[in-house]
């Protein structure tokens, strides 16, 4: 179907079709929507600056990538007179790829600044990708970038938390907490016009829950090891790395990879700044979507590692407490430098990860190393449990 025949067929002017998902030669072909993002960027430049600049951003790294990064829109989401697409970047060869870094960000739409720290690290990943052989060579077979950049844009032009329909994403995947999870925030299904919002029980998934699913089942399906990184913003003081779950206390059976990750990221960065650990140390929830992909992949026997970094944003409101009369200032820092500092403070932590995913086999333990990290981890983060 032609970019036309989409327009004529739905009557929604600048609405271009989204790809048919979802098997690996769809979601991953030659054909990228490049064209038909910029079509539908150039006639709703007006709104979208205003409402998502990022999509304006986003469309000029591509436009520096030179073709070597690919895109494709997976769906649309409408709100109010405008439909928003929700894209997906690849980078390197994903069939051919040895392992994959996902990365995604503004699941949560108010969490914008998630999204615009990705981008600030993309620009400098495409730019020295134009002149770094070996830079580029990784992207050869060692790994593929798989990013999508926005995964709740209906959030983002509302700049609200859940998406348009009400529904928070990451307490809407089918998982429910074990233990209690905390009053309201751990997901709550009494209504939508309260935050933390589940959905109705029992019906149709929503659209961006649905197609982060399709992205996460294609990239595993060919047993390849895919760490995939989700960027938030807004909880606590302090930067932070989260592993699952958020659904019980009880170690994750992947926990000895992620001690020997903490270690290798610390002897290698010993002055960072980000609090490492599990996200039931902080607050346990119900229907976190990692902690049901994990879950899935687990009894697929695939190997995904999701890890969460929340960016801690309190402390931009600490610095500057107007920021609390308005709902983004909570999760966004509204100061310029501050804004600068944020978009350069996450540049070495992707860096790292994308290494230490192509690396994985050099630091992933085996044997008896294996068990000593899982010791290591159960008397760092599960003893008081
Ligand atoms: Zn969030």
């Amino acid at each position: 179907m032609t970019v036309k025949d989409a327009i004529d067929q739905t009557n929604q002017p600048n609405v271009p079709p989204k790809a048919s998902l979802f098997s690996i030669e769809t979601i991953f072909d030659d054909k990228d929507d490049y064209e038909a993002l910029q079509n539908y960027i150039h006639k709703n430049k007006d709104t979208l600056r205003q409402h998502v600049p990022e999509l304006i951003q986003l469309d000029k790294l591509l436009d520096q990538s030179l073709g070597m990064m690919q895109v494709k829109i997976l769906d649309w989401i409408r709100v109010q007179n405008i439909a928003l697409p929700i894209p997906l970047l690849t980078l390197g060869n994903v069939s051919k790829a040895d392992h994959i870094l996902f990365i995604s960000a503004s699941l949560h739409g108010v969490e914008r600044i998630g999204t615009q720290a990705l981008l600030a690290w993309m620009q400098s990943l495409i730019q020295r990708l134009r002149w770094d052989k070996l830079w580029r060579s990784q992207f050869d077979e060692d790994v593929a970038l798989v990013i999508m950049p926005m995964v709740n844009p209906g959030g983002m032009y509302k700049n609200t938390r859940a998406n348009p329909n009400g529904v928070d994403i990451n307490r809407h995947a089918p998982i429910d907490a074990e233990d209690s999870p905390s009053f309201l925030v751990g997901g709550q299904r009494f209504s939508s016009w309260l935050p933390w919002y589940r959905g109705k029980h029992g019906i149709a998934p929503e659209k961006e829950f649905s197609v982060l699913e399709s992205v996460i089942d294609t990239i595993t399906a060919e047993n390849k090891t895919v760490i995939a990184l989700d960027i938030h913003s807004g909880f606590g003081l302090r930067d932070q790395l989260w592993i699952p779950y958020a659904f019980r206390k009880q170690p994750i059976n992947d926990v000895a990879i992620y001690m020997a990750l903490k270690i290798l990221w610390e002897r290698n960065y010993p002055h960072h700044r980000y609090i490492f650990e599990p996200q039931s140390i902080r607050y346990l929830t119900h229907g976190d979507v990692w902690d049901y992909f994990h879950r899935k992949c687990q009894k697929l026997n695939k190997r995904l590692l999701p890890i969460t970094l929340e960016m801690g944003s309190w402390n931009w409101v600490k610095k500057r407490p107007v920021q609390l009369l308005s709902f983004s200032g909570l999760f966004h820092p509204m100061v310029p430098h501050r804004h600068a500092r944020v978009m350069r403070q996450h540049l070495g932590l992707l860096d790292f990860m994308l290494s230490a995913t192509r690396n994985f086999d050099e630091w992933c333990p085996q044997g008896d190393n294996w068990y000593a990290m899982e010791q290591v981890a159960h008397a760092m983060w599960y003893q008081s449990g």
